[in-house]
């Protein structure tokens, strides 16, 4: 199915849609909504409370006018129901002003804050839909219409090949195909639409774990390097702290795993702050006393050049690699990484590029790698010859659940912190004490503590209500002019990063302004506070990891949320956050709130072909997909066969039919 055969879709229109990675007509029958605005739920203005997401049936009672507040351009329309009144605002979107006129009657779909009045700012207006209407992520020129209208198109014009066994239809409760795909695009009814989802993230998540499966068969048969295991106490003796119990099981478990032929693939799951640098240190130095590469990946260049930093001290030959190096530095790193040079190479997904090549890579360890996709993973392994893997992640899931997706790993737990850890004090500041909170934290500043303090935004952005950092830098200088403030964002250049958390690991500046670059992995053992501004706009999973930045030592450290309006929801995370320090517990909760939300690691690698209900799969559908799974990889029929090539070609992982 070509794009260029739907009606509709002309020579702009593909490039419009390659842009979003959609290449064929079953890429964008696969380009789902990212949400639903449900029409046939109103709300009366009378009866709308705080943070909640509603959708009112209102009329224009008088022209839109303009304002100015804080630099941003702002329209109001007061409008009115039967039970009251209330007003939208559109933050920095003039063309609105001439949407409305006095007596207009529509649907006004959003977000209620009432703080001063009713209001919901940047609501989304329906003047035509009834009933559920999908919402997709959209780019300039390429209307919510003409995506509706060419999958529309395309369900008329096609037959859709159902790859799934009609048994299954009955066995594990699924829609067919057709029905799925159409109900999500024009859904018919909230149980309907529910229905569709299961059986596409039952399809996603069976074709996943199928490919991944197959690949590790396929692994398991082959021959990897058999390490020579060096004297671990070497190794232990010249660390600054003795290992706890825990680190040394892993380490023993990563010993006979590289001691044997088959290849190492080895997750390490351990809370944020248990200590798994110095486990991936370990692998990384039998490898080097082994002459064999081992590379170590990191999702974020601020982390690789932390991991760098560290490194150095024992491996001082290892070469960094991340994108935003010169082409001078570049070149030379990838002349030292191919010539083996060098043992141990750290970098981030730059790495993964064609042009990167290793002289004899023998190991791969992934930090932090629920933030890569399957695929990237892949990718890095081939450029060995069968080397071992190990994987670092410090989302702690539900074990039952990581045993389903990670179905192709072995399993070590790091299950204790190191001694003398003092738990997080977690504190909720409402917008009235958050003054005090900055007074207090100059204090602390004085008196020798360093704090992160965290926004989510880095310049004031159109219809999001968040701090930025170019807002709060300011402030908090003005707020604390005896201390110095350093701030760090991802857009940085990278001498500028490396040199505002430098100022900040040395004290220089001891209050650090940051977007979520520092999110994860960052280490400074003397950061004892934690500030987030607009806590609200966070989850759980990246609330619990910004946290783990502090508590890194003996000190006492503290956790600020700051936030001005609570959604049910937030306010929600924001309790369990108080309420333990526990990230399994953490994540069992988000499980809870969320459904498997990014677990399989695919959203932030953007591996495009996965964008769907993945990310919104239950537990008992992973648990169909996974059962369904083990049977297609151990019975070879034809049927289960091309089931596996499906899987192989829709994650795009060599084709390789492979039963245990
Ligand atoms: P994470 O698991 O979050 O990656 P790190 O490996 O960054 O954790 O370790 C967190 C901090 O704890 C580091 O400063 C590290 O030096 C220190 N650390 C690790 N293991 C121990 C230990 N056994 N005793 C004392 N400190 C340790
Ligand atoms: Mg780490």
């Amino acid at each position: 199915m070509e794009l260029q055969d739907v009606k509709g879709i002309g020579p702009k229109r593909i490039e419009l849609l390659r842009q979003l990675h959609i290449e064929s007509a079953e890429d964008l029958l696969r380009y789902y909504p990212k949400e639903y605005i449900d029409y046939t739920r109103l709300s009366a203005i009378r009866e709308l409370t705080e943070g909640e997401h509603a959708t009112i049936r209102v009329c224009v009672l008088s022209e839109p006018s303009v304002f100015y507040y804080k630099g941003r351009h702002i329209v109001s329309v007061r409008v009115s129901d039967e039970t009251g009144t209330a007003v939208l605002r559109w933050l920095n979107q003039p063309y609105r002003i001439s949407q409305f006129h006095t007596g207009d009657c529509f649907l006004a779909s959003g977000i209620v804050n009432k703080k001063r009045g009713t209001v919901l700012y940047n609501p989304q207006i329906n003047r035509t839909n009834n009933g559920i209407v999908p919402v997709y992520a959209s780019i300039k020129g390429l209307t919510q219409t003409v995506i509706r209208s060419a999958i529309g198109a395309i369900l008329e014009q096609y037959d859709l090949v159902d790859h799934l066994p009609l048994k299954w239809r009955e066995q594990y409760r699924l829609a067919g195909f057709r029905d799925a795909i159409t109900e999500i695009h024009f859904p018919t009814s909230t149980e309907a639409l529910q229905a569709a989802r299961r059986r596409l993230s039952f399809e996603d998540a069976f074709l996943y774990f199928t490919a991944v499966g197959s690949a590790k068969s396929e692994r398991k048969r082959r021959n990897g390097f058999a390490f020579h295991i060096a004297d671990r106490d070497a190794f232990l003796n010249t660390l600054p702290f003795t290992p706890t119990d825990a680190q040394r099981k892993v380490m023993s478990e990563i010993e006979s795993d590289m001691q044997s032929d088959v290849p190492m693939n080895r997750l390490v799951q351990g809370d944020v702050g248990s200590g798994k640098t110095v486990v991936a240190e370990y692998a990384l130095y039998i490898a080097s006393r082994n002459r064999k590469q081992g590379v170590l990946l990191a999702p974020t260049e601020l982390l690789a050049e932390q991991h760098f930093h560290k490194l150095k001290n024992r491996f001082p030959d290892a070469v960094l690699y991340v994108g935003s190096m010169k082409k001078a530095q570049k070149d030379e790193a990838l002349a030292r990484i191919e010539r083996g040079d060098t043992q141990v190479v750290i970098g981030t997904h730059a790495l993964l590029s064609d042009n990167v090549r290793f002289f004899d890579l023998g190991l791969v360890v992934t930090d932090e790698q629920h933030r890569f996709g399957v695929l990237q993973r892949a990718k890095i392994e081939t450029k060995g010859i069968r080397p071992d893997v190990l994987v670092m992640s410090a989302t702690p899931i539900p074990r039952t659940i990581a045993l389903l997706i990670y179905a192709d790993l072995d399993l070590s737990v790091i299950n204790a912190m190191p001694p003398g850890r003092k738990p997080v004090k977690t504190h909720f500041v409402p917008a009235a004490k958050r003054k005090d909170l900055y007074r207090h934290i100059s204090d602390k500043a004085k008196a020798g503590e360093r704090a992160f303090v965290v926004c989510p935004l880095i310049e004031p952005t159109e219809g999001f209500d968040g701090l930025s950092l170019q807002e709060l830098v300011p402030e908090i200088r003005t707020l604390m002019p005896e201390i110095r403030v350093g701030y760090l964002h991802g857009q940085m250049p990278e001498e500028e990063k490396t040199a505002a958390m430098e100022a900040f690991r040395t004290g220089k500046t001891p209050v650090l302004v940051s977007t979520t670059v520092v999110e994860v992995g960052v280490d400074v053992p003397e950061a004892t506070v934690m500030v987030i501004e607009g806590a609200d706009h966070f989850g759980l999973a990246t609330l619990h990891q910004l946290r783990g930045r502090v508590g890194r030592s003996s000190m006492e450290s503290h956790c600020y949320l700051l936030a001005d309006k609570l959604s049910q929801h937030a306010k929600q995370r924001i309790e369990t956050l108080i309420g333990t320090s526990d990230g399994f517990l953490i994540a069992q909760k988000d499980f809870e709130m969320r459904g498997s939300g990014d677990l399989f690691g695919v959203r932030q690698s953007g591996e495009g072909d996965l964008n769907g209900f993945l990310t919104g799969c239950s537990v008992d559908t992973i648990r169909d997909a996974s059962n369904a799974t083990k049977e297609v990889l151990t019975v070879p029929t034809v049927v289960n066969n091309s089931l596996i090539e499906e899987a192989c070609r829709r994650f795009r992982l060599p084709g390789i039919i492979a039963h245990n």
